[in-house]
């Protein structure tokens, strides 16, 4: 057994978040008790849950039934104390340790990387991370947990000032489950608006505002307060009198149009201890044979550990007949759409369903995909109804969305249609379905150029054709759109086509035969080039794709894209050599120069420097590295030498 007390330091993160909280102007303290409560609320889940199956572990009460589940609320005025039970779950010493002495989620570095550059006062950042049990020492000067879990004997006190370390002591029998006392900070004498915790009214007002649909008793005895029509009274079995301060009935159970837009952001900001609004909110029932409830959220901010290893799964929980069987149920929501938060609440399943269970069952597919489906609907509307909201949720959650076009074949084009891409032309990012709107008549295809950066790939000589012909092409250039670029191949009858690969395509019958023609005339150009660039290109030929720029390099049509080949190379597995073609532009005034240097015989060598100079330039205009720079740079000095004599 561990020493019976012993005092330890908070993990480096907690010390710091705890320092940033405890000197919080944050205006929303009283977020506090929701977290407590929700906290409180998870306990009790889970006990119910094990019990299913361990009976023993809620066993105790009257007739050897398990005793109520519950949370008492109490709190002492004049001491300025407040005290939060449940009789769930609780932690053993070792869980205590684990869960109010480190922060175990990823993210927690950036997070508080953020915070600190943005200043503590920024409270969107401390509710999107969801501090949870530590939000308390924004109220409180010192807190006391005593716990004990179900189905163990001993108990342990936990006690801190948030101050850098905790002490922990065993503490012999105690009732099951978690008991918080808060001791309050004293009320500030220069600040009149600030809210006074100790008061009972203000808690039991907390309590309707924020934690109403939890689904278990949440009560604080009758003498602290004065009675009013909303409070029940109840007689609990240990002869103590309390009101019931919350409602019980889950949100989603009720009828969509009994709830107020306000119920729904604060049903959504308990279950994902988010403190923005959702963006948008999804209900639903699905009657007949398989019948459930599905409440889901599209959230407005992108949490800070959403790219995260590990945060891949669904962030939807699995209720049967109103009682929490699984957070994080993957099953109901495929990955791609793991932003959404929400509930679903089956009629059918059984109560101790398992993973494996799930993982088989029919039903469960159906509700997967009816969910999907309605996600889907939900953002098509946006998108169409809300612009600025659905730009708003692109930024934070498209490169997750576009995952789908990529694992999920069925919804290709149904993914794909909610996409928005920068376009070559302006500022905005448009959908596929605009851009079809908007290309000139008569233009089968859909072109998009990829590469890493948009500001480069928008002034690429690729696009300088199609350009000058009134065309747009949309950019590429988030390391999943390699992905998306495989998969989509055409999106509602329209060919896609990646400018920079490939021949180019918008060359109508008179250019093709120009383009041959000029391939006859420049070749001893052509092959001096080639020769020269010995193995750096696969071939040179004439473009048709080009307008100012000398010389374009071209992607084989079925290339691997860049970012493909920067995480082959993080990953330290072999990079394929790309086979590119050197385009060069015939109606350039150099194409003129390197051909009469050729029929000259190119007695000076010159030709080899040139060929070097074009291949380089073309590197450049696309971003890439150049392999010999010190060469390139005295290339160019040299001509700068010799054009200045
Ligand atoms: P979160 O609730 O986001 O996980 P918290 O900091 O609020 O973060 O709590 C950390 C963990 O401590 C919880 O996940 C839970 O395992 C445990 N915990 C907190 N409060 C209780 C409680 N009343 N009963 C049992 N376990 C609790």
């Amino acid at each position: 057994m561990t020493n019976a007390t012993e005092t330890r330091a908070f993990q480096a993160e907690v010390k710091e978040l705890l320092g940033l909280m405890i000197h919080s102007l944050y205006s929303h303290k009283e977020i506090f008790l929701r977290e407590l409560i929700s906290n409180a609320s998870d306990a009790l889940d889970k006990l119910r849950f094990e019990a299913l199956t361990q009976p023993a572990l809620h066993a105790g009460g009257e007739g050897g039934r398990g005793d109520e589940l519950l949370i008492r609320l109490d709190v002492e005025e004049s001491g300025r104390q407040i005290v939060i039970t449940d009789n769930g779950i609780g932690m053993t010493r070792a869980e205590v340790v684990e869960n109010l002495g480190t922060i175990a989620r990823s993210g927690t570095r950036r997070f508080l990387e953020e915070l600190r550059a943005k200043g503590a006062q920024s409270p969107e950042l401390i509710g999107q991370f969801g501090v949870g049990f530590y939000s308390s020492f924004m109220v409180a000067e010192s807190i006391t947990v005593e716990t004990r879990k179900a189905g163990t004997q001993d108990g342990v006190r936990w006690s801190s000032r948030g101050d850098g370390e905790y002490t922990l002591e065993d503490m012999g029998s105690l009732a099951r489950g978690t008991r918080i006392t808060l001791q309050l900070k004293p009320l500030p004498t220069d600040d009149e608006e600030a809210q006074d915790f100790a008061d009972a009214g203000l808690l039991r007002e907390l309590v309707r505002k924020y934690s109403d649909f939890v689904e278990w008793p949440i009560v604080m005895p009758t003498a602290r307060l004065e009675h009013e029509g909303a409070l029940v009274r109840r007689t609990l079995a240990d002869g103590s009198e309390v009101f019931e301060l919350n409602s019980k009935k889950p949100l989603w159970m009720r009828s969509k149009d009994e709830i107020k837009t306000e119920e729904y952001a604060q049903f959504y900001k308990h279950l994902a201890h988010d403190w923005s609004d959702p963006l948008e909110t999804v209900h639903f029932r699905n009657e007949g044979s398989n019948e459930y409830t599905a409440l889901l959220y599209v959230p407005s901010e992108r949490p800070l550990d959403l790219f995260d290893p590990g945060r891949d799964k669904s962030n939807v929980s699995l209720y049967v007949r109103r009682v929490f069987v699984m957070g994080d149920c993957e099953e109901l929501l495929p990955s791609w759409l793991r932003f959404v938060r929400g509930v679903v609440d089956s009629s059918d399943l059984p109560l101790n369903v398992s993973r494996e269970i799930l993982q088989q069952n029919r039903s469960l597919a159906q509700m997967r995909k009816r969910c999907t489906t309605k996600v889907l609907e939900a953002l098509a509307a946006l998108r169409d109804g809300r612009r600025a909201d659905y730009e708003r949720f692109w930024a934070a959650f498209g490169t997750v969305l576009k995952e789908g076009i990529v694992v999920d074949r069925e919804r290709v084009e149904q993914v794909a249609g909610l996409c928005l891409f920068p376009s070559s032309k302006d500022e905005k990012a448009i959908t596929l379905d605009e851009y079809i709107a908007r290309a000139p008549a008569g233009q089968d295809t859909i072109y998009m150029i990829g590469g890493s950066e948009l500001a480069t790939v928008r002034r690429s000589p690729h696009l300088e054709a199609l350009a000058a012909q009134g065309g747009e092409a949309l950019c590429m250039v988030e390391p999943v759109d390699e992905w998306v670029r495989d998969m989509l191949k055409e999106y509602k009858g329209k060919k896609i086509v990646a400018l920079e690969r490939g021949e180019a395509r918008f060359a109508g019958e008179a250019e093709k035969q120009k383009r041959e023609d000029a391939e006859r005339e420049y070749r001893g150009v052509l092959e001096k080039l080639e020769s020269g660039l010995s193995g750096a290109v696969a071939s040179v030929r004439v473009s048709s794709r080009l307008k100012e720029s000398p010389a374009v390099l071209v992607d084989d049509a079925d290339a691997h894209g860049i970012h493909y080949e920067r995480m082959l190379r993080q990953t330290g597995r072999p990079v394929p050599p790309r086979k590119r073609v050197l385009e060069l532009n015939v109606d350039h005034p150099l194409a003129a120069r390197l051909k009469s240097l050729v029929e000259a015989g190119d007695a000076s060598g010159k030709l080899k420097d040139w060929g070097d100079l074009l291949y380089a330039q073309a590197l450049l205009a696309e971003g890439s590295p150049l392999p010999d720079a010190p060469r390139f740079s005295k290339l160019v000095s040299d001509l700068m030498l010799a054009s200045s004599k």
